[in-house]
């Protein structure tokens, strides 16, 4: 029987062999929590924070982000929510930041480059999350990291705040995990070395495209070159997803291919836990999920890695989901 997107909402996603696939939104304020959940989602698999920053004339308080962030925890319960700090530079301007001119903004001052500058930003941030994860199930994720060093030098800030917090009887998650975006190729791969450190992965395809192929998500003049089926965006993903299964590590996605339902099959049979989108894809794309068989999308993402060019992957895709969706 085909069930309507209605009913669809409420059911877990899992495929007709019995895997599940864990079917998140991507949010960017704390109110548009409520709404993620009205439309099935089973977590958060992407808080943007900037736009917390972007709606001030200033930077927001200590307090004023752990307000919104315990908002989140408490709104989802005991449903994950991963927070991701702040992601400004490339197309986010913060005026009151005084971020540079530069002539190529999504290869300058960016992201966890300028928490990793700026750092006093970046500790606030992070004390926020830790509090607010006593009211919740959070998890913090970085935005950006192309090398080990940047994620060690996190690591160490966040495990330092950690201390603090435990010293002055703050009550938080001892046990919050800390992952990082891969959207950037080097950290793609270099993901069997970041999987010995990270706690989980969430590939982030918007930005994997644009620095895997050289083109500026945002130039209209070049936007037919951008395709998250390229064949080498595909071998990134496929890299990412092996490392961390050989290393037992969660990986997800949370960029604009997760909620692409011709990367649906793909997706599941590459391994991906998770897929996070925005909230009005989730339906849609649970609906896909309940419809496959993952050990044939198994053998269809072997199928799929062996093409070379984006047109036949497409084809192929295309092909699958007439067949069996
Ligand atoms: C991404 O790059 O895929 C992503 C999810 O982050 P953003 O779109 O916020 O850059
Ligand atoms: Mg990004």
């Amino acid at each position: 029987r085909n069930q309507s997107l209605k009913e669809i909402i409420i059911l877990p996603a899992i495929t007709r062999d019995g895997k599940r696939v864990e079917v998140a939104a991507n949010i960017g304020t704390p109110e548009e929590a409520d709404l993620a959940l009205n439309q099935g989602a089973e977590s958060i698999g992407l808080y943007r924070t900037e736009f917390l920053f972007m709606s001030k004339k200033e930077m927001p308080s200590e307090e004023e982000q752990f307000k919104a962030y315990r908002q989140v925890a408490e709104v989802m319960g005991d449903k994950p929510v991963i927070i991701r700090t702040l992601d400004i530079g490339g197309d986010k301007d913060l005026p009151y930041l005084n971020l540079p001119q530069e002539r190529n903004p999504f290869l300058g001052y960016r992201a966890i480059r300028i928490g990793l500058e700026q750092k006093e930003l970046l500790k606030i941030q992070l004390r926020a999350i830790l509090r607010a994860s006593a009211y919740g199930n959070l998890k913090v994720m970085l935005p950006m990291i192309s090398s080990l060093e940047e994620f060690r030098k996190v690591k160490m800030i966040f495990e330092e705040i950690k201390d603090e917090l435990k010293a002055l009887n703050i009550s938080f998650n001892h046990k919050i995990e800390l992952g990082i975006m891969i959207e950037v190729p080097s950290a793609a791969l270099l993901a069997p070395a970041f999987a010995q450190e990270v706690d989980f992965f969430s590939i982030g395809t918007n930005d994997l495209v644009q620095y895997c192929l050289a083109v500026d998500r945002m130039n209209e003049k070049v936007a037919f070159l951008y395709d998250h089926f390229h064949p080498a965006v595909l071998r990134l993903i496929k890299m990412v997803a092996d490392a961390a299964k050989a290393a037992e590590k969660w990986v997800g996605m949370c960029g604009g291919m997760a909620g692409d339902p011709l990367a649906t099959p793909l997706l599941v049979g590459l391994g991906l836990k998770e897929l996070s989108m925005e909230a009005g894809k989730i339906g849609k794309i649970k609906q896909i999920i309940r419809k496959l068989d993952a050990r044939d999308c198994q053998k269809l993402a072997e199928e799929v890695l062996k093409l070379p060019t984006t047109q036949e992957v497409r084809e192929k895709l295309l092909e699958y989901s007439k067949a069996n969706i």
